[in-house]
């Protein structure tokens, strides 16, 4: 059993003021693994108070200091490497192909940030102007459970590589993820106050960094209903957003396309970290003329996506998170049953074999039309649907017909056909034949899914205010 009863304040463990105990639980088994005891209004706005006095100091450093500090973390998070795979196969229950790309990239968040600093222009001359790019002020992180680390870690490098201080409230239910990051990152040894990490709830640490004065820009990953609430409670002062919010992925395959290529990335890309995946291409547009073909290698193959424990690393779905979740998932899988659409893998209940746990079963449905929920909603659970079009002017109206717009995906043969594609997709990420991630490429949403950028020069950029000096 693991008792999490501290936050981390003013570069100290500290226990809270919150009393409130809320119960951490293993997905792949439903067993209790410990409790979070969770901050209050007061432990939010204590870590708020450290965040503000260390800023002076903080925006006054140069590039080299931020650097070494991006540096220090990145190596201290790659340390202990093995402990977080372990936290989080228990807490989340995410396969090992997912669990070893989360950790690394978490630790190489702060090095891709650093790069971008060596690089980046604080100063620029515009005409009579000089302008200068100053630390936007103390921002607030708050993050979701479905990538804890990778989340937490990006944040705070753009934080740092910026020169602002930042208050983070990571999910609830990753306080045994987020107490081990926290004593990764506390072993680099920055200035006390320059990032605060607060478990608590949504509604009650999350809101008050929401709407706190104190708060100049607050970044926030979550789902879309939050965002709004994030969106509305910063708008009494004005505070700069980053929201990254939900998808609902086009995963168009062209008539061109090679199947054997295709159908694999399809079912990869959909099914990805158990469909908890804000970028999982969940919408399988497919021609008329190849539907019968697809629809048949989808079934076949999606039986090569194992449901399973962490444990076994030959599996690529792990459980739902919650009991919410998986509960959730199932209401869709019914949902999609009553809307009329036909199903060719999955369905409702646990996988065969599987009596415990929060798994759902890889699930098709095929002949959905893209008016059904189950095309316009994010499950978040490892269920796709299949929509079929007439011709490509089809294929781009019914991948564009979504409130959603945050990665989509396309798979042909021709390359420049593909391109031109590209660029009449709504949405800020177009992948090409599963082509892998680019850390240093802007990050976020078109509509819907969101405000802003993260990453690179673009996630930097949204850490800070410009300056104009005329002379
Ligand atoms: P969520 O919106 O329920 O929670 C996200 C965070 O917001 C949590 O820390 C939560 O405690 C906090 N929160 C809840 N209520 C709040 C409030 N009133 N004020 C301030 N904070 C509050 O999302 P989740 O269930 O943790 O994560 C899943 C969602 O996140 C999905 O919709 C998914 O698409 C989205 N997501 C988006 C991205 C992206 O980069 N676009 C990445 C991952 C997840």
């Amino acid at each position: 059993m693991r008792i999490i009863d501290k936050i981390y304040i003013d570069g100290q463990f500290i226990t809270p003021h919150g009393t409130e105990i809320a119960d951490l639980q293993n997905p792949s088994t439903e067993e209790k693994i410990g409790t979070v005891r969770l901050g209050d209004v007061e432990d939010a706005k204590a870590a708020i108070a450290a965040a503000k006095r260390a800023f002076p100091a903080f925006a006054r450093t140069g590039k080299r200091e931020r650097i070494a500090m991006l540096e220090h973390l990145s190596d201290a998070v790659a340390a202990r490497n093995a402990e977080l795979t372990e936290a989080m196969a228990t807490e989340y229950g995410a396969p090992q192909y997912f669990t070893g790309f989360a950790v690394v990239h978490a630790a190489s968040s702060f090095r891709h940030m650093a790069e971008v600093l060596k690089d980046y222009k604080f100063t620029r001359r515009i005409g009579r102007a000089e302008v200068t790019m100053q630390p936007i002020g103390v921002t607030a992180a708050i993050t979701p459970w479905n990538s804890n680390y990778g989340f937490i870690c990006a944040k705070l490098a753009t934080a740092i590589a910026a020169g602002t201080t930042i208050v983070i409230k990571p999910s609830e239910m990753s306080a045994v993820q987020t107490q081990l990051l926290t004593e990764c990152l506390h072993e680099a040894d920055l200035p006390m106050g320059v990032f605060n990490i607060v478990n608590g709830r949504g509604d009650v640490v999350g809101a008050e960094f929401s709407r706190h004065p104190d708060i100049a820009k607050v970044t926030f990953t979550g789902s879309t209903a939050v965002g709004r609430q994030v969106l509305r409670a910063g708008a009494e002062t004005l505070k700069r957003v980053t929201l990254e919010l939900g998808g609902k992925g086009p995963n168009i395959i062209l008539d061109d396309a090679d199947l054997n290529r295709a159908i694999p990335t399809v079912l990869r890309v959909g099914l990805m970290n158990s469909g908890q995946a804000c970028i999982a291409g969940t919408r399988v547009l497919v021609s008329e003329a190849r539907k019968a073909e697809v629809i048949e290698r989808l079934r076949v193959e999606i039986a090569t996506f194992k449901p399973g424990m962490p444990s076994d690393p030959a599996v690529m779905i792990g459980p739902m998170v919650s009991q919410k979740q998986y509960e959730r998932v199932q209401a869709y899988i019914r949902l999609g049953v009553d809307e009329g659409a036909e199903l060719i893998a999955g369905g409702p209940g646990r996988p065969q074999g599987i009596s415990h746990g929060w798994f759902s079963q890889p699930t098709i449905f095929a002949n959905v039309t893209n008016d059904m929920r189950i095309a316009r909603e994010e499950i978040f659970g490892p269920v796709l649907s299949v929509l079929s079009y007439q011709d490509e002017e089809e294929a781009i109206h019914i991948a564009n017909d979504t409130s959603y717009g945050l990665q989509a995906y396309l798979h042909g043969t021709d390359m420049e056909r593909m391109q031109k594609l590209a660029s009449r997709l709504d949405c800020g990420r177009v992948v090409i034949n599963g082509a892998p991630h680019e850390p240093l490429a802007p990050f976020g949403g078109m509509k819907q899914s969101g405000i802003g950028r993260e990453f690179g020069s673009f996630g930097l950029d949204a850490f800070l205010e410009p300056k104009a000096v005329l002379t």
